[in-house]
Protein backbone atom coordinates (compact mmCIF):
# COMPACT_ATOMS: atom_id res chain seq x y z
CA UNK A 1 0.00 0.00 0.00
CA UNK A 2 1.63 3.62 -0.52
CA UNK A 3 1.72 5.16 3.13
CA UNK A 4 2.26 8.65 4.06
CA UNK A 5 3.62 9.43 7.35
CA UNK A 6 3.75 12.86 9.07
CA UNK A 7 6.17 13.10 11.80
CA UNK A 8 9.84 11.40 11.89
CA UNK A 9 10.02 10.86 15.69
CA UNK A 10 9.95 7.59 17.80
CA UNK A 11 7.36 6.95 16.51
CA UNK A 12 6.66 7.88 12.66
CA UNK A 13 9.87 7.09 11.87
CA UNK A 14 9.81 3.74 13.75
CA UNK A 15 6.26 3.05 12.23
CA UNK A 16 7.63 4.13 8.97
CA UNK A 17 10.53 1.41 8.32
CA UNK A 18 8.66 -1.19 9.66
CA UNK A 19 5.61 -0.57 7.36
CA UNK A 20 8.22 -0.48 4.66
CA UNK A 21 9.91 -2.82 5.50
CA UNK A 22 6.92 -5.61 5.31
CA UNK A 23 6.37 -3.97 1.58
CA UNK A 24 4.69 -1.06 1.60
CA UNK A 25 5.96 2.40 -0.10
CA UNK A 26 6.37 4.64 2.75
CA UNK A 27 7.07 8.32 2.47
CA UNK A 28 8.21 10.18 5.70
CA UNK A 29 7.29 14.40 5.67
CA UNK A 30 8.95 16.50 8.54
CA UNK A 31 9.48 20.18 9.14
CA UNK A 32 12.50 19.67 10.51
CA UNK A 33 14.85 19.90 7.45
CA UNK A 34 18.03 18.53 9.18
CA UNK A 35 16.25 15.81 10.61
CA UNK A 36 14.96 15.27 6.73
CA UNK A 37 18.46 15.68 5.17
CA UNK A 38 19.98 13.08 7.80
CA UNK A 39 17.37 10.12 6.98
CA UNK A 40 17.85 10.65 3.60
CA UNK A 41 21.32 9.90 4.43
CA UNK A 42 19.77 6.89 6.50
CA UNK A 43 21.36 8.77 9.87
CA UNK A 44 18.52 8.35 12.15
CA UNK A 45 17.91 10.97 14.60
CA UNK A 46 17.59 8.64 17.56
CA UNK A 47 19.11 5.66 18.82
CA UNK A 48 16.78 2.53 18.82
CA UNK A 49 18.23 -1.25 17.93
CA UNK A 50 17.73 -2.42 14.86
CA UNK A 51 16.14 0.82 13.68
CA UNK A 52 19.38 2.47 11.30
CA UNK A 53 19.63 -0.89 9.55
CA UNK A 54 16.50 -1.36 9.07
CA UNK A 55 16.31 2.30 7.35
CA UNK A 56 19.12 1.80 5.27
CA UNK A 57 17.90 -1.04 3.51
CA UNK A 58 14.61 0.38 2.73
CA UNK A 59 16.02 3.30 1.62
CA UNK A 60 18.00 1.41 -0.96
CA UNK A 61 14.86 -0.98 -1.65
CA UNK A 62 13.17 2.36 -2.79
CA UNK A 63 10.35 1.36 -0.17
CA UNK A 64 10.83 4.64 2.23
CA UNK A 65 11.50 8.21 1.55
CA UNK A 66 12.05 11.30 3.04
CA UNK A 67 10.70 15.03 2.40
CA UNK A 68 9.72 18.05 3.88
CA UNK A 69 6.68 18.56 1.62
CA UNK A 70 3.44 17.89 2.51
CA UNK A 71 2.29 17.76 -0.88
CA UNK A 72 4.59 15.74 -2.10
CA UNK A 73 3.06 12.79 1.42
CA UNK A 74 -1.07 14.13 0.53
CA UNK A 75 -0.34 13.21 -3.14
CA UNK A 76 1.53 9.86 -2.50
CA UNK A 77 -0.42 8.14 0.74
CA UNK A 78 -4.22 6.53 0.52
CA UNK A 79 -3.46 6.02 3.98
CA UNK A 80 -2.05 9.10 6.12
CA UNK A 81 -0.20 8.75 9.51
CA UNK A 82 -0.51 11.65 11.71
CA UNK A 83 2.63 11.01 14.17
CA UNK A 84 3.43 14.97 15.66
CA UNK A 85 4.18 15.35 19.06
CA UNK A 86 1.14 16.52 21.84
CA UNK A 87 3.13 17.98 24.21
CA UNK A 88 1.87 19.17 27.07
CA UNK A 89 0.33 22.11 27.50
CA UNK A 90 0.43 24.84 30.08
CA UNK A 91 -2.43 23.21 32.18
CA UNK A 92 -1.51 19.67 31.48
CA UNK A 93 -3.60 18.89 28.82
CA UNK A 94 -2.27 18.12 25.27
CA UNK A 95 -1.41 20.35 23.22
CA UNK A 96 -3.04 19.55 19.82
CA UNK A 97 -1.54 22.73 17.34
CA UNK A 98 0.60 20.36 15.76
CA UNK A 99 -2.17 17.47 15.01
CA UNK A 100 -4.37 19.60 13.90
CA UNK A 101 -2.19 21.58 11.52
CA UNK A 102 -1.31 18.68 9.77
CA UNK A 103 -5.27 17.87 9.58
CA UNK A 104 -5.46 21.43 7.68
CA UNK A 105 -2.50 20.62 5.30
CA UNK A 106 -3.79 17.30 4.21
CA UNK A 107 -7.00 19.20 3.38
CA UNK A 108 -4.92 22.00 1.50
CA UNK A 109 -3.49 19.24 -1.03
CA UNK A 110 -6.34 16.47 -1.09
CA UNK A 111 -6.84 16.27 -4.50
CA UNK A 112 -8.75 12.52 -3.90
CA UNK A 113 -10.14 10.60 -1.26
CA UNK A 114 -8.07 10.11 1.85
CA UNK A 115 -7.99 7.87 5.26
CA UNK A 116 -6.21 10.04 8.14
CA UNK A 117 -4.65 7.56 10.60
CA UNK A 118 -4.01 8.93 14.15
CA UNK A 119 -0.78 7.84 15.78
CA UNK A 120 -0.07 10.88 18.19
CA UNK A 121 -1.42 10.05 21.50
CA UNK A 122 -4.56 12.27 21.74
CA UNK A 123 -7.26 13.49 23.95
CA UNK A 124 -10.85 11.54 23.69
CA UNK A 125 -12.65 13.25 21.03
CA UNK A 126 -9.50 14.65 18.50
CA UNK A 127 -10.39 11.77 15.81
CA UNK A 128 -13.97 13.89 15.54
CA UNK A 129 -12.44 17.22 15.58
CA UNK A 130 -10.05 16.37 12.97
CA UNK A 131 -12.11 14.75 10.98
CA UNK A 132 -14.46 17.96 11.19
CA UNK A 133 -11.70 19.99 10.82
CA UNK A 134 -10.48 18.47 7.36
CA UNK A 135 -14.06 18.92 6.61
CA UNK A 136 -14.22 22.30 6.65
CA UNK A 137 -11.41 23.16 4.93
CA UNK A 138 -12.10 20.56 2.12
CA UNK A 139 -15.69 22.41 1.99
CA UNK A 140 -13.72 25.97 1.84
CA UNK A 141 -11.67 24.94 -0.57
CA UNK A 142 -14.58 24.09 -2.94
CA UNK A 143 -13.47 20.28 -2.58
CA UNK A 144 -16.50 19.14 -0.71
CA UNK A 145 -16.78 16.28 -3.31
CA UNK A 146 -13.43 14.78 -1.61
CA UNK A 147 -14.21 11.60 1.52
CA UNK A 148 -12.01 12.06 3.88
CA UNK A 149 -12.13 9.21 6.95
CA UNK A 150 -10.45 9.14 10.06
CA UNK A 151 -9.18 6.28 12.25
CA UNK A 152 -7.41 5.97 15.96
CA UNK A 153 -4.87 3.62 15.63
CA UNK A 154 -2.41 4.70 18.97
CA UNK A 155 0.86 3.64 19.49
CA UNK A 156 2.04 1.52 22.36
CA UNK A 157 5.94 0.69 20.97
CA UNK A 158 8.61 1.73 24.10
CA UNK A 159 11.26 3.58 23.41
CA UNK A 160 14.51 1.16 23.74
CA UNK A 161 12.66 -1.80 22.01
CA UNK A 162 10.44 0.50 19.95
CA UNK A 163 11.66 -1.43 16.64
CA UNK A 164 10.77 -4.79 17.90
CA UNK A 165 7.25 -3.53 19.59
CA UNK A 166 6.10 -2.30 16.10
CA UNK A 167 7.51 -4.95 13.99
CA UNK A 168 5.74 -8.11 16.74
CA UNK A 169 2.70 -5.75 18.45
CA UNK A 170 1.00 -7.23 21.34
CA UNK A 171 -1.97 -5.63 19.49
CA UNK A 172 -3.06 -3.23 17.43
CA UNK A 173 -5.64 -1.05 18.45
CA UNK A 174 -7.87 0.40 15.39
CA UNK A 175 -10.89 2.92 16.38
CA UNK A 176 -13.17 4.02 13.78
CA UNK A 177 -16.51 3.58 12.76
CA UNK A 178 -15.82 3.49 9.20
CA UNK A 179 -16.10 -0.10 7.08
CA UNK A 180 -13.33 1.19 4.64
CA UNK A 181 -10.93 2.60 6.77
CA UNK A 182 -11.48 -0.53 8.99
CA UNK A 183 -10.81 -2.79 6.10
CA UNK A 184 -7.85 -0.80 4.90
CA UNK A 185 -6.20 -0.70 8.29
CA UNK A 186 -6.31 -5.10 8.21
CA UNK A 187 -5.12 -5.15 5.15
CA UNK A 188 -2.01 -2.70 6.03
CA UNK A 189 -1.03 -4.44 8.99
CA UNK A 190 -1.98 -8.21 7.74
CA UNK A 191 1.83 -8.83 7.70
CA UNK A 192 2.06 -8.28 12.00
CA UNK A 193 -0.76 -10.48 12.12
CA UNK A 194 0.53 -13.89 10.35
CA UNK A 195 0.30 -16.43 13.46
CA UNK A 196 -2.88 -14.44 14.95
CA UNK A 197 -4.99 -11.55 14.53
CA UNK A 198 -4.03 -8.75 16.64
CA UNK A 199 -6.04 -6.25 15.56
CA UNK A 200 -8.93 -5.61 18.03
CA UNK A 201 -11.53 -3.07 16.28
CA UNK A 202 -13.71 -0.55 18.38
CA UNK A 203 -14.91 3.44 18.29
CA UNK A 204 -12.59 6.31 18.13
CA UNK A 205 -13.33 7.13 21.43
CA UNK A 206 -12.49 4.11 22.96
CA UNK A 207 -9.44 4.10 21.25
CA UNK A 208 -7.82 6.75 22.17
CA UNK A 209 -9.04 6.28 25.72
CA UNK A 210 -7.38 3.20 25.38
CA UNK A 211 -4.08 4.76 25.20
CA UNK A 212 -4.18 6.48 28.11
CA UNK A 213 -6.01 3.90 30.06
CA UNK A 214 -3.29 1.54 29.14
CA UNK A 215 -0.08 4.11 30.39
CA UNK A 216 -2.10 5.26 33.51
CA UNK A 217 -2.16 1.72 34.59
CA UNK A 218 1.34 1.18 34.25
CA UNK A 219 2.06 4.66 35.92
CA UNK A 220 0.27 3.48 38.62
CA UNK A 221 2.20 0.10 39.21
CA UNK A 222 5.02 2.09 39.58
CA UNK A 223 4.00 4.89 41.64
CA UNK A 224 2.18 2.36 44.40
CA UNK A 225 5.46 0.57 44.41
CA UNK A 226 7.57 3.35 44.86
CA UNK A 227 5.04 4.42 47.68
CA UNK A 228 5.90 0.42 49.12
CA UNK A 229 9.33 1.07 49.22
CA UNK A 230 9.21 4.42 50.71
CA UNK A 231 7.22 2.60 53.43
CA UNK A 232 9.72 -0.07 53.26
CA UNK A 233 12.41 1.88 54.51
CA UNK A 234 10.72 3.30 57.60
CA UNK A 235 9.77 -0.29 58.54
CA UNK A 236 13.04 -1.91 58.00
CA UNK A 237 11.38 -4.43 55.36
CA UNK A 238 13.35 -5.50 51.95
CA UNK A 239 11.24 -3.75 48.90
CA UNK A 240 13.37 -6.41 46.40
CA UNK A 241 11.98 -9.23 48.48
CA UNK A 242 8.27 -8.11 48.50
CA UNK A 243 8.54 -7.13 44.44
CA UNK A 244 9.33 -11.07 44.43
CA UNK A 245 7.09 -12.05 46.79
CA UNK A 246 4.04 -10.30 44.72
CA UNK A 247 5.26 -10.31 41.47
CA UNK A 248 5.05 -14.16 41.69
CA UNK A 249 1.37 -14.21 41.88
CA UNK A 250 -0.02 -14.24 38.34
CA UNK A 251 -2.80 -11.96 39.17
CA UNK A 252 -0.03 -9.35 39.78
CA UNK A 253 2.88 -10.28 37.34
CA UNK A 254 6.45 -8.64 37.73
CA UNK A 255 6.29 -6.34 34.82
CA UNK A 256 6.32 -2.70 36.27
CA UNK A 257 7.07 -3.48 39.92
CA UNK A 258 10.14 -2.11 39.97
CA UNK A 259 11.07 0.53 42.21
CA UNK A 260 12.90 3.31 41.75
CA UNK A 261 13.63 6.98 41.64
CA UNK A 262 10.17 8.13 39.73
CA UNK A 263 9.04 7.75 35.96
CA UNK A 264 9.85 10.23 33.33
CA UNK A 265 9.93 10.18 29.60
CA UNK A 266 8.22 11.72 27.25
CA UNK A 267 4.75 9.72 27.68
CA UNK A 268 3.90 8.65 31.09
CA UNK A 269 4.29 11.85 33.03
CA UNK A 270 2.47 14.04 30.27
CA UNK A 271 -0.39 11.21 29.29
CA UNK A 272 -1.00 11.60 33.07
CA UNK A 273 -1.34 15.33 33.16
CA UNK A 274 -3.59 15.31 29.95
CA UNK A 275 -5.54 12.46 31.61
CA UNK A 276 -6.24 14.37 34.75
CA UNK A 277 -6.87 17.50 32.29
CA UNK A 278 -9.82 15.63 30.39
CA UNK A 279 -11.51 14.21 33.30
CA UNK A 280 -11.53 17.71 35.16
CA UNK A 281 -12.98 19.23 32.34
CA UNK A 282 -15.56 16.68 32.04
CA UNK A 283 -16.30 17.88 35.80
CA UNK A 284 -15.08 14.57 36.82
CA UNK A 285 -11.72 14.24 39.25
CA UNK A 286 -9.50 11.50 39.38
CA UNK A 287 -8.76 11.62 42.68
CA UNK A 288 -6.37 8.23 42.30
CA UNK A 289 -4.36 9.63 38.92
CA UNK A 290 -3.87 12.71 40.93
CA UNK A 291 -1.83 11.15 43.45
CA UNK A 292 -0.26 8.99 41.37
CA UNK A 293 0.71 11.83 39.39
CA UNK A 294 2.10 13.58 43.14
CA UNK A 295 3.47 10.07 43.99
CA UNK A 296 6.11 10.50 41.06
CA UNK A 297 6.47 14.06 41.23
CA UNK A 298 7.93 13.61 44.69
CA UNK A 299 10.06 10.13 43.93
CA UNK A 300 12.21 12.08 41.39
CA UNK A 301 13.58 14.08 43.85
CA UNK A 302 14.21 10.81 46.06
CA UNK A 303 17.93 10.29 45.33
CA UNK A 304 18.67 14.12 45.74
CA UNK A 305 16.82 13.81 49.53
CA UNK A 306 18.81 10.95 50.45
CA UNK A 307 21.95 12.61 49.46
CA UNK A 308 20.73 15.65 51.56
CA UNK A 309 20.26 13.63 54.55
CA UNK A 310 23.83 12.01 54.20
CA UNK A 311 25.38 15.49 53.76
CA UNK A 312 23.58 17.59 56.28
CA UNK A 313 26.11 20.10 56.32
CA UNK A 314 25.45 20.86 52.55
CA UNK A 315 26.25 19.73 49.36
CA UNK A 316 28.33 22.64 47.94
CA UNK A 317 31.61 21.61 46.45
CA UNK A 318 30.94 18.06 46.39
CA UNK A 319 31.64 15.82 43.24
CA UNK A 320 29.22 13.68 42.31
CA UNK A 321 29.24 10.52 39.77
CA UNK A 322 26.36 9.72 38.12
CA UNK A 323 25.70 6.58 36.13
CA UNK A 324 22.68 6.75 33.20
CA UNK A 325 21.25 10.14 32.15
CA UNK A 326 18.32 8.98 29.54
CA UNK A 327 14.95 8.24 31.10
CA UNK A 328 15.28 4.31 30.70
CA UNK A 329 17.97 2.29 28.69
CA UNK A 330 18.16 1.53 25.40
CA UNK A 331 17.42 5.34 24.66
CA UNK A 332 19.24 8.55 24.42
CA UNK A 333 16.09 10.11 25.05
CA UNK A 334 16.36 12.42 28.53
CA UNK A 335 13.13 14.09 28.17
CA UNK A 336 11.66 14.26 31.97
CA UNK A 337 14.70 12.21 33.11
CA UNK A 338 14.70 11.46 36.81
CA UNK A 339 18.72 12.44 36.32
CA UNK A 340 17.59 15.82 35.14
CA UNK A 341 16.01 15.92 38.26
CA UNK A 342 18.61 15.21 40.26
CA UNK A 343 21.79 17.01 38.20
CA UNK A 344 19.44 20.21 38.42
CA UNK A 345 19.27 20.19 42.48
CA UNK A 346 22.46 18.97 42.72
CA UNK A 347 23.86 21.77 40.31
CA UNK A 348 21.13 24.38 42.64
CA UNK A 349 23.16 23.54 45.57
CA UNK A 350 26.87 23.64 44.50
CA UNK A 351 27.83 20.59 43.80
CA UNK A 352 29.56 19.06 40.25
CA UNK A 353 27.93 15.83 38.05
CA UNK A 354 30.48 13.68 36.45
CA UNK A 355 27.87 11.64 34.42
CA UNK A 356 28.17 9.11 31.71
CA UNK A 357 25.37 7.24 29.99
CA UNK A 358 25.94 4.42 26.88
CA UNK A 359 23.79 6.67 24.51
CA UNK A 360 22.71 10.23 25.93
CA UNK A 361 25.97 11.95 26.24
CA UNK A 362 24.99 14.03 22.93
CA UNK A 363 21.40 14.84 24.36
CA UNK A 364 22.66 15.72 27.62
CA UNK A 365 25.03 18.29 25.91
CA UNK A 366 22.18 19.27 24.17
CA UNK A 367 19.84 19.84 26.81
CA UNK A 368 22.73 21.34 28.96
CA UNK A 369 25.54 23.05 26.91
CA UNK A 370 28.87 23.43 28.11
CA UNK A 371 29.52 24.57 32.18
CA UNK A 372 31.56 23.77 34.76
CA UNK A 373 29.74 22.13 36.88
CA UNK A 374 28.64 19.12 34.39
CA UNK A 375 31.87 16.75 33.08
CA UNK A 376 30.76 14.00 30.75
CA UNK A 377 33.02 11.14 30.92
CA UNK A 378 34.05 8.63 28.55
CA UNK A 379 33.48 5.68 30.55
CA UNK A 380 32.01 5.07 33.52
CA UNK A 381 34.80 4.13 35.10
CA UNK A 382 36.01 7.83 34.73
CA UNK A 383 33.14 9.36 36.24
CA UNK A 384 34.64 7.97 40.17
CA UNK A 385 37.69 9.97 39.73
CA UNK A 386 37.86 12.28 41.54
CA UNK A 387 34.48 12.09 43.12
CA UNK A 388 32.69 11.45 46.22
CA UNK A 389 29.56 9.89 45.62
CA UNK A 390 28.07 7.56 42.75
CA UNK A 391 24.33 7.91 42.05
CA UNK A 392 22.70 5.47 39.62
CA UNK A 393 19.60 6.88 37.43
CA UNK A 394 19.28 4.84 34.47
CA UNK A 395 19.54 0.60 34.88
CA UNK A 396 21.13 0.36 31.90
CA UNK A 397 23.20 -3.62 31.13
CA UNK A 398 26.32 -2.31 31.32
CA UNK A 399 25.97 -1.05 34.75
CA UNK A 400 24.59 -4.47 36.14
CA UNK A 401 27.85 -5.54 37.23
CA UNK A 402 30.30 -3.22 39.04
CA UNK A 403 33.91 -3.00 39.83
CA UNK A 404 33.01 -2.79 43.93
CA UNK A 405 36.64 -2.61 44.99
CA UNK A 406 37.31 0.07 42.26
CA UNK A 407 34.90 2.07 43.85
CA UNK A 408 35.86 1.62 47.13
CA UNK A 409 39.47 2.98 46.09
CA UNK A 410 37.60 5.80 44.07
CA UNK A 411 34.96 7.31 45.79
CA UNK A 412 36.00 9.68 48.55
CA UNK A 413 33.29 8.85 50.68
CA UNK A 414 32.88 5.72 49.36
CA UNK A 415 28.81 6.07 49.13
CA UNK A 416 26.48 4.34 46.16
CA UNK A 417 23.44 6.11 46.06
CA UNK A 418 21.27 3.28 43.63
CA UNK A 419 17.73 4.83 42.08
CA UNK A 420 17.53 1.06 40.39
CA UNK A 421 18.52 -1.55 43.24
CA UNK A 422 21.26 -2.89 40.57
CA UNK A 423 23.00 -4.63 43.17
CA UNK A 424 23.28 -7.06 45.82
CA UNK A 425 23.69 -4.55 49.23
CA UNK A 426 25.60 -7.51 50.64
CA UNK A 427 28.26 -7.92 48.18
CA UNK A 428 28.93 -3.57 48.09
CA UNK A 429 29.08 -3.48 51.66
CA UNK A 430 31.39 -6.75 51.92
CA UNK A 431 33.73 -3.78 49.52
CA UNK A 432 33.49 -1.39 51.96
CA UNK A 433 31.28 0.82 50.39
CA UNK A 434 27.77 2.20 51.59
CA UNK A 435 25.17 1.41 49.42
CA UNK A 436 21.41 2.90 49.69
CA UNK A 437 18.63 1.75 47.20
CA UNK A 438 15.25 2.55 46.90
CA UNK A 439 13.39 0.31 49.82
CA UNK A 440 16.13 -1.75 50.62
CA UNK A 441 17.39 -1.89 54.40
CA UNK A 442 20.45 -0.63 55.43
CA UNK A 443 23.35 -3.52 55.68
CA UNK A 444 26.32 -0.97 56.84
CA UNK A 445 25.77 1.19 59.03
CA UNK A 446 26.84 4.65 58.04
CA UNK A 447 29.30 6.71 59.55
CA UNK A 448 28.89 10.69 58.58
CA UNK A 449 29.36 10.24 55.07
CA UNK A 450 31.33 13.61 54.77
P1 LIG B 1 8.75 13.41 18.62
O1 LIG B 1 8.72 14.71 19.26
O2 LIG B 1 9.95 12.50 18.77
O3 LIG B 1 8.53 13.59 17.04
C1 LIG B 1 7.52 14.38 16.49
C2 LIG B 1 7.98 14.83 15.09
O4 LIG B 1 6.92 15.52 14.46
C3 LIG B 1 9.16 15.80 15.13
O5 LIG B 1 10.20 15.31 14.30
C4 LIG B 1 8.58 17.10 14.57
O6 LIG B 1 9.52 17.87 13.85
C5 LIG B 1 7.49 16.56 13.67
N1 LIG B 1 6.45 17.53 13.31
C6 LIG B 1 5.86 18.49 14.08
N2 LIG B 1 4.96 19.18 13.34
C7 LIG B 1 4.97 18.64 12.10
C8 LIG B 1 4.27 18.92 10.90
N3 LIG B 1 3.36 19.90 10.82
N4 LIG B 1 4.54 18.18 9.81
C9 LIG B 1 5.46 17.19 9.86
N5 LIG B 1 6.17 16.88 10.96
C10 LIG B 1 5.92 17.61 12.07
O7 LIG B 1 7.45 12.64 19.09
P2 LIG B 1 7.24 11.08 19.36
O8 LIG B 1 7.94 10.67 20.60
O9 LIG B 1 7.44 10.32 18.09
O10 LIG B 1 5.67 11.10 19.71
C11 LIG B 1 4.70 11.38 18.73
C12 LIG B 1 3.34 11.07 19.33
O11 LIG B 1 3.24 9.68 19.65
C13 LIG B 1 3.03 11.81 20.62
O12 LIG B 1 1.67 12.09 20.67
C14 LIG B 1 3.40 10.80 21.70
O13 LIG B 1 2.69 11.02 22.89
C15 LIG B 1 2.98 9.51 21.05
N6 LIG B 1 3.69 8.33 21.52
C16 LIG B 1 5.02 8.37 21.78
C17 LIG B 1 5.67 7.23 22.21
C18 LIG B 1 7.13 7.27 22.54
O14 LIG B 1 7.61 6.32 23.17
N7 LIG B 1 7.88 8.29 22.18
C19 LIG B 1 4.96 6.02 22.35
C20 LIG B 1 3.62 6.00 22.04
C21 LIG B 1 2.99 7.15 21.62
Amino acid sequence: MDVSVFGTGYVGLVQAAALADVGHRVLCVDIDERKIQQLQKAVPPIQEPGLSAMIDDNLREGRLAFSTQASDAVAHGQLIFIAVGTPPDEDGSADLRHVIGVAREIARHMEADRTLVIKSTVPVGTAARILETTREALDEQGKSHLKVRVASNPEFLKEGSAVNDCVRPDRIIVGSDDELARSQLAELYAPFCRNHDKLIFMDNRSAELTKYAANAMLATRISLMNELANLAEQVGADIESVRRGIGSDPRIGYHFIYPGCGFGGSCFPKDLRALLHTGHMNGFQMRLLRTVHEVNEEQRQVLFRKLQKLYPEGLKGKSIAVWGLAFKPNTDDMREAPSRDLMEALWHEGATVRAFDPEAMSECRRLYGYREDLVLCATRDDTVQDADALVICTEWKAFRIADFPLLASKLRDRLIVDGRNLYNPEQVAAAGLHYLGIGLPRITPLASAS
